[in-house]
């Protein structure tokens, strides 16, 4: 069972493996060194050269290269004939890459291929002074690479595009431009990118001629490529470093810069940039007034397959020089070669290069002793080298309005987002004080309902208070509902042991006339005074109430009817003697009158316990007051009384 199974894993391995294979064959990937085409560039940056060796001798080892392969291919080529000015190679290869590019439909190639191209076309344009196709496909190239999220890309996209505006004068805005493109740089963190950017600000800063600043960005850049060790970059970084020197007219260092240059160059076998070489040195030497060193090097760069314009420059210096050394006859040939090139060159009529000819001529005419000669085309010189300058002054008028009309829109552009911003405060604050007001209704409406709870709270607990209270505010005795209460309950409770129990109904008399004399608060000052007096008579067990304005009841019990009697009338008697005194001190007279009844057979209830206790009080009034009345059967009730 066990080996069955280790038998089955074993076989599914197998097939796995056989599969892997199969795959890795049928994708057998293009190589260099180990190295996937994708990723060749660093090899590239470090080994120009033999690096395009191996790229150009790639065919060779695969024959049939898929779409997509060879489009990697073609675009590693451009990268190295790009660092190694193989210029005519370089059109030719990126003009391959764009043809695959016309003929593939949308999902052949990877949006690194295509934005790389694009990036490429753009280099080839600048390079042809194509700017405005340079522009085109640079932008192309840097909102493809923003919208893929493609970071090296997208830098050197931008990075070029700043280049290619600085070539057009329109430094401000490329130097902006390098400025996003170096924070971005900057925050990839890539020494490289970053050094690129450095290289190009160089070479802005000296279109613009602030020499310091070009050099200081020169001397980054170079301490960069050093230090990754890129041979081409750095020969860049020398070849700039040289440039900016010369037109600062620091031709010691020029020189210096030139030879190093030449030195990294010359590993790279190139005709063309050791060309380039000779030529800055040569000018350099030139310009310095060294022209012995001047010629030796002017006549190896004119041995090299150079650029016919920069051979004119070239021919000019060396004319010049000559005839500083007085070498009149080898000046004029090398003056007429310079003639002949302008002259296969229209595009160059009329341009400080083309006229500086004849300058040189008026010299050589001078120093033959042809002065006449000489002042002719002096002469000549001096009028195109005018029209010239005029002609430049109103292409510098229109370029200052152009930087002028960029600077307004930039002005403007912040003001119209300055004013973006102003108006999104504003609707915030409205928005957060229409906020504000709503929270302030909210919370009023939540404080009424709260109110209204605790009001609504605070009368029913004050009902309930009530309700429970059993005490008479004004004379601290029991109110009216307990003492009834209380009777009711005690008879009930009582009723089987038939022991007395005995109501007073106690009544202060012609309490309206005191009212009606003294004032109500002397009214009450005198129940409060009889309630006090009355509660010190009375017995601690004995319940007293009042039930009325004027009217108070009590509840004796366990006592027989003298003892009560006594009760009663030594109450009378403290109340008559008592001594209430008014505002003025003066003592007032104030008498009560009780009736007393007793439970009996005929009140066995409060009811008519109470209606006897009342009666009797009614006969004690009847009796002329201050005095007590025990009720007796027939007594009349006092409607009884009135009607008869
Ligand atoms: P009688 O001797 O027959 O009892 O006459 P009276 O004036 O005492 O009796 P009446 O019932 O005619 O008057 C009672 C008065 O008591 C009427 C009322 O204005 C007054 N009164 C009722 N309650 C109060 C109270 O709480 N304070 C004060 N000051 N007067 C009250
Ligand atoms: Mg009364
Ligand atoms: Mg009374």
């Amino acid at each position: 069972m066990k080996i069955s199974l280790f038998n089955s894993i074993l076989n599914k391995l197998i097939v796995l493996l056989w599969l892997c294979s199969f795959m890795g064959m049928a994708q057998a990937q293009v190589t260099i060194e180990g190295v996937e085409l994708k990723d060749y560039s660093k090899n590239i940056y470090l080994k120009p050269w033999h690096s395009y060796q191996q790229l150009v001798a790639l065919p060779d080892t695969y024959p049939a290269m898929d779409k997509q392969t060879h489009l990697w291919w073609l675009l590693r080529k451009a990268e190295a004939e790009h660092l190694l000015y193989l210029y005519p190679q370089y059109v030719e290869t990126v003009t391959a890459a764009e043809q695959l590019l016309v003929d593939a439909s949308k999902d052949d190639f990877s949006s690194e291929q295509v934005i790389s191209v694009n990036l490429f076309l753009g280099i080839y344009f600048q390079k042809e002074s194509r700017y405005q196709e340079a522009r085109q496909r640079l932008t192309l190239a840097l909102e493809q690479a923003k919208a893929e999220n493609l970071s090296y890309l997208f830098i050197r996209s931008k990075q070029e595009l700043a280049y290619t505006l600085s070539l057009t004068e329109h430094y401000e805005a490329s130097l902006s431009d390098m400025q996003a493109a170096y924070i971005d740089a900057f925050a990839l963190n890539d020494e490289f990118l970053i050094a690129t950017i450095n290289e190009v600000y160089g070479a802005i800063y000296g279109y613009m001629q602030e020499y310091g600043k070009s050099i200081e960005y020169y001397q980054k850049a170079l301490k960069s490529y050093q230090l990754l060790n890129y041979p081409s970059y750095t020969a860049e970084a020398y070849n700039g470093l040289a440039a900016t020197f010369r037109y600062w007219q620091k031709y010691d260092k020029a020189i210096a810069y030139y030879k190093k240059y030449r030195q990294v160059v010359s590993q790279f076998h190139s005709g063309e940039i050791l060309y380039f070489a000779d030529y800055g040195l040569g000018m350099s030497y030139a310009e310095k007034g060294d022209c012995q060193q001047a010629i030796i090097v002017i006549d190896r760069a004119l041995q090299l397959d150079g650029l016919i314009d920069y051979d004119a420059e070239l021919l000019k210096r060396k004319a010049q020089c000559l005839i500083a050394l007085n070498e009149l006859e080898q000046a004029e040939q090398a003056l007429k070669r310079a003639s002949d090139i302008f002259a296969q060159l229209p595009e160059l009529t009329n341009t400080r290069w083309q006229i500086e000819v004849d300058k040189i001529a008026s010299s050589l005419a001078f120093a033959q002793g042809d002065g006449n000669k000489a002042y002719q085309l002096l002469l000549a010189y001096h009028e195109k080298n005018n029209a010239l300058l005029e002609a430049k002054s109103s292409e510098r008028l229109a370029k200052l309005r152009t930087n002028l009309e960029m600077e307004r829109q930039g002005v403007e552009s912040s003001l119209l987002k300055q004013r973006a911003k102003v108006l999104k405060l504003q609707v915030e604050q409205q928005e957060q004080k229409n906020q504000l007001q709503s929270y302030i209704i909210i919370m009023a409406g939540i404080l009424v309902i709260f109110a209204a709870f605790v009001l609504v709270m605070q009368r029913k607990s004050h009902e309930k208070i009530q309700a429970l209270s059993v005490i008479d505010p004004l004379s601290k005795l029991f109110n009216r509902r307990y003492i009834f209460n209380y009777l009711d309950r005690f008879l009930i409770n009582s009723s089987g042991s038939r022991g007395s129990i005995a109501v007073l109904l106690i009544d202060i008399d012609d309490f309206k006339l005191i009212n009606d004399r003294y004032g109500h608060p002397f009214g009450d000052y005198v129940i409060r005074e009889v309630a006090d007096i009355a509660q010190k008579t009375f017995r601690s067990e004995d319940v007293l109430g009042r039930i009325g304005g004027e009217e108070f009841m009590c509840i004796l019990s366990r006592l027989d009817i003298n003892q009560v009697m006594d009760i009663a009338n030594r109450l009378v008697s403290q109340v008559a003697e008592h001594e209430f005194t008014d505002e003025h001190k003066q003592a007032v007279k104030v008498t009560l009158s009780i009736g007393v009844a007793q439970r009996s057979d005929t009140a066995p209830d409060s009811e008519n316990l109470y209606a006897q206790a009342d009666k009797a009080l009614y006969q004690a009034k009847h009796n002329g007051k201050n005095c007590v009345i025990q009720y007796r059967q027939h007594m009349r009730h006092p409607y009884q009384s009135s009607q008869t």
